[in-house]
């Protein structure tokens, strides 16, 4: 048997180990702070810091990190906030009437993509389509 001393409440404890640091009252709790010292150290790791610059992922524009959950620059949260938010739905009713359109199963997300690939929503192609219409029947008369 070995007699060290504890490095954390100083009380001298025999170990059949030679390198034992602490007690065995305090192993326990060197454990604890271990863990809780990695915890920290890994959350501090992925945490952006405030005050740092950090590279915008959207524009590639440096920014400085104002809260900790800040992942973009300002103009790009702007943005996506924009894009986030529905349009008020007071505002909706009183200027807009929505028409339920049917369309043949599996054909919805082949319209959805074909909206994107012309850079329109599925509302706005279909009003669009509907204004082409008319004007290709007005020619035909
Ligand atoms: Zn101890
Ligand atoms: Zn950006």
């Amino acid at each position: 048997m070995f007699t060290h001393t504890c490095q954390i409440c100083g009380d001298t404890f025999e170990s059949a180990s030679n390198r034992a640091k602490y007690c065995k009252y305090c192993r326990d709790k060197a454990q604890v702070m271990r863990n809780r010292a990695y915890k920290e150290k890994k959350l501090s790791g992925t945490a952006v810091k405030v005050g740092s610059e950090q590279i915008c992922p959207y524009c590639n524009n440096t920014y400085t990190v104002v809260t900790g959950s800040q992942k973009c620059c300002k103009d790009c949260r702007k943005k996506q906030r924009n894009a986030n938010s529905t349009p008020n739905p007071q505002y909706a009713k009183d200027n807009y009437e929505t028409i339920r359109v049917y369309v043949p199963k599996g054909q919805r997300e082949d319209i959805k993509a074909y909206a994107q690939s012309q850079g329109l929503s599925v509302n706005k192609l279909l009003i669009t389509a509907l204004e082409e219409y008319r004007k290709n029947h007005n020619k035909e008369k």
